[in-house]
């Protein structure tokens, strides 16, 4: 023991031990190690550095900690492990504790600075969306993703929330996910608190998959959970060919929604969507999560490039996902994409 030791992960020591002892059962799922044919990427791998750095035994320095940043929080690991060792959790917190080092990649760091840059005109964004509807019961959230995408998505959330709740009161806030997920825990926590006081006892509607994993603790609903709900007004939306659905992985695995968007999809389109060969809970991840494109971009285009090369040789069509990374991710790689909040959308307002 030395005084190198990183007493701060102290709090994480019994999961970091957990993977350390084990004989890697999970080294098959996760997306990074795969797309990079790296044993230390595997996530017993990174577990184990990072513990070795805990409890002082090697040195941080950046090639340690840019294993931390080699994962997309898709929770496979934890799906497959026998203890449901929260390794996405705990390499976040390592995150932090590297970036207060100065150890933080640099892509993180350019994304964290610009998504601090951004904040302000992405929250003029959503109250020009409709933040006036300060009365309504139903505060939504449409997520900082979209609102940078600039895309027709954020208008296709509020006209689908409308069209299910009437009024709606759009929030200008933000999780702070991005923020956590680069190791800036202090500027997470600055934007998380104002949004939730900003509630005030509203129920919750979010679209995006990762802020509605993010704050499930404070009531937050999906979108999509809220369509499925009331099926019954979901009409015919039309759509050349086939579409099969993605399931993001914080939506499947993280909260646990799968039905739902197999209930919206049948609905909208008359019969069940096509699936990848894995789905669910057991659903591969898209590469597009905890900025796994800014810390390690060629990983992550490797991993999309293998889910859209699924898709192809399964019959292509319209990918649909529930996750704003996912959606800029996979378009980015030239594959037809649409996010379920437009089929909601238009399948409530008339296709
Ligand atoms: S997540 Fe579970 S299965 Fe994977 S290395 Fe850690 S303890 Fe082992
Ligand atoms: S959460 Fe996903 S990306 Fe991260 S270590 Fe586990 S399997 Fe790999």
């Amino acid at each position: 023991m030395t005084e190198r030791r990183l007493t701060v992960l102290d709090e994480r020591r019994a999961a970091l031990e957990m993977c350390g002892y084990c004989p890697k059962l999970c080294r098959s799922t996760c997306p990074v190690s795969e797309a990079e044919a790296s044993e230390a990427l595997i996530p017993w791998g990174k577990m184990s550095m990072t513990w070795y750095v805990a409890r002082g035994d090697l040195a941080p320095d950046p090639d340690v900690a840019r294993l931390a940043w080699g994962c997309t929080g898709c929770n496979a690991c934890r799906e497959r492990c026998e203890h449901q060792n929260p390794v996405a959790a705990t390499l976040t917190a390592a995150r932090a504790v590297f970036r207060e080092q100065g150890l933080a990649p640099s892509g993180s760091e350019r994304a964290v600075a610009g998504f601090a840059a951004r904040r302000a005109r992405l929250a003029e964004r959503a109250r020009a969306l409709g933040s006036d509807a300060e009365t309504s019961p139903v505060a939504l959230l449409v997520g900082c993703g979209y609102l940078a995408a600039r895309g027709a998505e954020a208008n296709d959330i509020v006209n689908a929330a409308r069209a299910l709740f009437g009024a709606v009161h759009v929030l200008d806030g933000c999780c702070g996910l991005p923020l956590k997920e680069g190791g800036d825990r202090t500027a997470a926590a600055e934007l998380r608190g104002p949004l939730v006081s900003s509630l005030a006892g509203r129920r919750l509607i979010v679209a995006d998959a990762g802020c509605a994993a993010e704050l499930r603790d404070v009531g937050a609903e999906t979108l999509v959970e809220a369509a499925a709900r009331r099926a019954s007004k979901l009409g015919r939306v039309k759509l050349a060919g086939p579409v099969r659905f993605h399931d993001p992985c914080r939506l499947a695995r993280g909260l646990g929604v799968i039905e739902e968007p197999r209930v919206v999809l049948e609905r909208a389109f008359g019969a069940p969507p096509a699936e990848f060969e894995r789905r669910g809970r057991a659903a591969s991840c898209s590469g597009a999560g905890a900025l796994l494109p800014f810390a390690m971009p060629k990983t992550a285009r490797a991993i999309a490039r293998d889910r859209l090369a699924e898709h192809e040789r399964l019959g292509g069509g319209t990918l649909v996902t529930a996750c704003a990374t996912s959606l800029a991710w996979f378009r980015a790689q030239g594959a037809t994409a649409l996010d379920l909040a437009t089929i909601i959308a238009r399948s409530l307002t008339g296709g």
